[in-house]
């Protein structure tokens, strides 16, 4: 049994190929701000694409990181890489529009995951690893370190977004579009590509 999913220390690719991640992400997404959860296949499918999202980081990740030695660090570091992919705005302290929930114009802040992503990512992530044999306790994505960084993100991205995450309760998005201006696309699914 050497079949360790090494081998690919010679494959450098700096740019890895967006398209499965950012799908996943955006489905991530859409799964966190559309209406109840109600269909559990689609749950389900979700889960196993964020699987194997997580897989193919694994496998490319350099040097090469089998799942047994994963950590909450390494979830960390996973969690951080997504965010190139994210399509939330994130004000910086030094925006003007930190703290505006709808800003009037663009400004140049990072693009992040939003909070609500990751936070559905990390739970289906953490029920299968479980389903694939991971020990509860051993589990990486229920890490102490994954928990609060999941609640910084939260707190800092309230406050840069001017949201309160507490009273939302994951019934739907925030309504408050103004008349004219449309709200901003948070779910922009990506039609299936690939
Ligand atoms: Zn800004």
């Amino acid at each position: 049994m050497t079949m360790a999913a090494a081998a690919e220390s010679s494959n450098s690719e700096s740019t890895p190929t967006s398209s499965p991640l950012s799908a996943a992400v955006a489905a991530a997404a859409a799964a966190a701000s559309t209406s109840p959860p109600a269909t559990p296949s689609r749950y389900e499918s979700q889960k196993r694409r964020d699987w194997n999202t997580f897989g193919q980081y694994l496998k490319n990740h350099r040097p090469p990181l089998s799942l047994a030695r994963c950590s909450g660090a390494h979830v960390l570091e996973f969690l951080r890489y997504l965010d190139q992919f994210g399509k939330t705005k994130v004000h910086t302290g030094m925006c003007p529009f930190f703290g505006h929930p709808n800003p009037p114009a663009p400004c140049p802040c990072p693009l992040r995951q939003a909070w609500g992503s990751l936070d559905a990512l990390i739970g289906r992530l953490r029920a299968a690893y479980e389903e694939h044999g991971g020990k509860p306790e051993a589990n990486p994505f229920g890490a102490r370190a994954v928990r609060l960084y999941l609640r910084e993100v939260r707190d800092t991205q309230a406050k840069a977004r001017g949201i309160s995450y507490e009273k939302k309760k994951r019934k739907r998005p925030p309504p408050p579009a103004p008349p004219q201006a449309a709200p901003p696309p948070q779910s922009a699914v990506l039609p299936g590509a690939t």
